[in-house]
């Protein structure tokens, strides 16, 4: 298969920074579109696998899925896109297309495992996946999104993974005008969840740690702040939300916040994978017929509506632009919750 070789950024072992080299993208096949890179978001993600948290880190590996650019070419077949368009990518590249899952628009939940953007299995080229903290990348046109030509580009970016997490499990629990959600941390996918559930116009509450970031949430459209530390506060919101959607990275208590759903309530964890601790204590769920649930993105059509979603209501995320060579100073800040709301990278800054 013939290949160019374009720039990235990327890392070649745990305790390495990223830097840049150069990898190899397929030229493209019948269905394929090719995206020049503008634009790339910095998902918590990114830091994980860079640094491999999660285990299973392929190296070199380059992060990256919240890619908006613009299409540079099309195979023959395309049928969605043509030179010039504005496009995007998000978490997948690939899915088998065939199982109950992706026959139902489920691709994040295909049975024989989707492909992510990055550090996920490339088809073509037999190799690792490479992500958008690059020059181009080539997708098959069912993977690449129509991106509204009225909002600010950059600010774009986010919707494809922040965005998209949180808009998901917003939809599956049906969020609308009567629901009273909480959003467990304000950082990347928090932000977003709160801008979203305000956009299908339910009554949104933020948990934080960081007492600091309360004015930053009520402007992004929050109704109320509850400090999680501060055990009188959440006392005054028990058995209050119909749904919670937990972004947190790291192990952390849950059953605080089981406390303060309502009957019937769920809360989804979108952020931390692995064992939870201290022990999740069934009683009020049991009582309460409340649940915790987890959920991975969203899929293709669904990633779809919410672009078309933000389009209408002029949603996009609260970034700090950052050249590509900031990345490694940006990891560390994003490690001590100092990202206000989401760097995304201009990927111009990649000479
Ligand atoms: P982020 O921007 O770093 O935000 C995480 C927020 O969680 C922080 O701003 C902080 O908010 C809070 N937090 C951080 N460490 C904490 C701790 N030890 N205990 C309690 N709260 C803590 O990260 P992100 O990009 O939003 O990603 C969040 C998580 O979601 C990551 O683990 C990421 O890998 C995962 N993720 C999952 C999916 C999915 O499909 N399920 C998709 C994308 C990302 P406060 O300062 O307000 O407390
Ligand atoms: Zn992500
Ligand atoms: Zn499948």
């Amino acid at each position: 298969m013939n290949t160019t070789i374009v720039k990235a950024y990327g890392t070649e072992a745990i305790e390495a920074d990223l830097k840049q080299m150069n990898i190899e993208r397929r030229e493209v096949t019948l269905k394929d579109v090719e995206i020049t890179i503008l634009y790339c978001g910095v998902c918590h993600s990114d830091l994980h696998t860079a640094r491999n948290d999660w285990g299973g880190t392929i190296y070199p590996a380059v992060p990256g899925h919240e890619i908006v650019g613009r299409v540079t070419k099309v195979g023959d077949g395309v049928t969605k896109f043509k030179i010039g368009d504005l496009a995007a990518v998000g978490c997948m590249v690939d899915s088998c297309h065939t199982c109950d899952s992706c026959k139902k628009d489920l691709e994040q939940y295909c049975l024989n495992g989707f492909t992510g953007t990055y550090n996920g299995r490339d088809k073509h080229l037999n190799s690792q996946t490479f992500g958008g903290y690059s020059e181009k990348v080539v997708v098959d046109e069912h993977f690449v999104l129509r991106v509204p030509e009225n909002l600010n580009l950059a600010a774009v970016a986010p919707l494809l993974c922040a965005g998209i997490t949180t808009w998901s499990p917003l939809r599956h629990w049906n969020v609308g005008p009567n629901s009273k959600v909480a959003v467990v941390g304000l950082g990347g996918l928090g932000h977003m969840a709160i801008k979203l559930a305000k956009g299908l116009g339910a009554e949104v509450t933020l948990f934080s740690r960081t007492p600091n970031k309360t004015n930053d949430a009520l402007e992004l459209g929050a109704d109320a702040v509850v400090i999680s530390t501060d055990e009188n506060q959440m006392k005054a919101v028990s058995g209050k939300f119909d749904v919670i959607i937990d972004t947190v990275p790291y192990v952390h208590d849950v059953n605080p916040y089981i406390t303060t759903l309502n009957i019937s309530g769920t809360l989804v964890l979108v952020g931390y994978l692995g064992g939870l601790e201290p022990i999740l204590n069934t009683v009020p769920m049991i009582l309460g017929r409340k649940s915790v649930a987890g959920s991975v993105i969203g899929g293709i059509a669904e990633t779809q509506e919410l672009l078309d979603f933000c389009g209408e209501k002029g949603i996009v995320s609260e970034i700090e632009l950052i050249k590509m060579q900031d990345i490694n100073e940006a990891y560390e800040r994003m490690l001590k919750s100092d990202v206000r709301y989401r760097f995304v990278i201009d990927m111009k800054s990649l000479q």
